[in-house]
């Protein structure tokens, strides 16, 4: 009986894995049928210096509606796109349409920087400085424009060729930034050798500002940022409440939906416009 049961067990458990196999597996050829036909689209969401109370710039977030009109989110299917190796084609787009996107703002706003997600495995790729060179003459945007951010599993490279390539994007004149810091597990001797401008908090820090653990975390962050010379974020600030209790523990920067959500560009266009007029 007791065998019996777990046969059929097995049976559901494997009905279910071919159920999330196929769906998954008919969510990327629709993403990729979208991405095809030009269906996906970037936002922009401002990054704040407090203290000097400047436009630091923005990050590019990707977007995805499909052909049944449903917004899917990018933490499923930038990680279906990751999984299937499809991103670094996505990455690659995500890199030029952002760059062609933002190409008239920065004739506008010369000190702008745009922040441009990078996923690990893309940035693994061998001649993904190549990538990131002919991306930026394309549009004729200079380095110090562009700020990446990747995430602290980026530690899974040889820390020689990590080394290098961050070097050469350096050179360039871009900007790093290690994204949702504290939550990959990392082995953190690497920020003391390579040279990373900036600290993203991640949000669930953020969210949890008001609880000892949170706070301390925060804590841990912001003196580390300042210890090791890296300018500190502080992401998903939703509340004045947060925003002055980060400010209070000395982290300036700031994003989140207190200052703008994601914006189309024209609306970031309109929001950099009326900022700018009313200080
Ligand atoms: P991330 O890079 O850490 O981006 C921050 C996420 O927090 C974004 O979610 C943003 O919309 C959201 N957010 C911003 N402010 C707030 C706030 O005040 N409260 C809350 N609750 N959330 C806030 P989004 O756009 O859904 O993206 C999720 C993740 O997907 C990103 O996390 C990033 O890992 C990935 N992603 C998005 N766009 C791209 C892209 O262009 N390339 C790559 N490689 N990954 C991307
Ligand atoms: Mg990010
Ligand atoms: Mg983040
Ligand atoms: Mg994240």
């Amino acid at each position: 009986k007791a065998k019996q049961t777990g046969i059929n067990q097995d049976v559901v458990f494997t009905d279910y894995m071919i159920k999330v196999l196929r769906e998954r597996s008919q969510m990327l050829s629709s993403l990729q049928q979208d991405f095809q036909k030009n269906r996906l689209f970037m936002v922009y969401q401002p990054q704040l210096n407090l203290s000097t109370n400047t436009v630091i710039g923005a990050e590019a977030l990707v977007r995805w509606q499909d052909a049944s009109g449903h917004m899917v989110s990018p933490d499923v299917f930038i990680e279906l796109a990751e999984q299937s190796g499809f991103i670094i084609n996505l990455g690659e787009w995500i890199l030029r349409k952002t760059f062609s996107d933002c190409k008239p703002l920065l004739d506008k706003y010369p000190d702008f920087r745009i922040g441009v997600n990078v996923s690990a495995l893309q940035f693994l790729q061998s001649d993904f400085v190549n990538t990131v060179t002919k991306a930026l003459k394309e549009q004729n945007i200079q380095g110090h424009n562009v700020n990446l951010e990747i995430t602290e599993s980026i530690g899974v490279l040889e820390f020689d060729d990590l080394t290098v390539r961050l070097k050469q994007l350096k050179e360039l004149g871009i900007s790093i930034s290690i994204d949702d810091f504290g939550t990959g597990f990392s082995n953190l001797s690497y920020l003391e050798n390579l040279h990373i401008d900036r600290l993203k908090i991640d949000k669930i820090f953020v969210s949890k500002l008001e609880t000892q653990s949170g706070r301390s975390i925060i804590e841990m962050i912001i003196n580390l940022g300042k210890n090791l010379k890296m300018n500190v974020l502080a992401e998903g600030v939703e509340t004045e409440r947060q925003q002055s209790l980060l400010l209070d523990m000395g982290c300036v920067e700031s994003q989140g939906f207190l200052h703008s959500h994601p914006i189309s560009l024209k609306q970031l266009e309109i929001w950099l416009h009326n900022r700018i007029a009313s200080t």
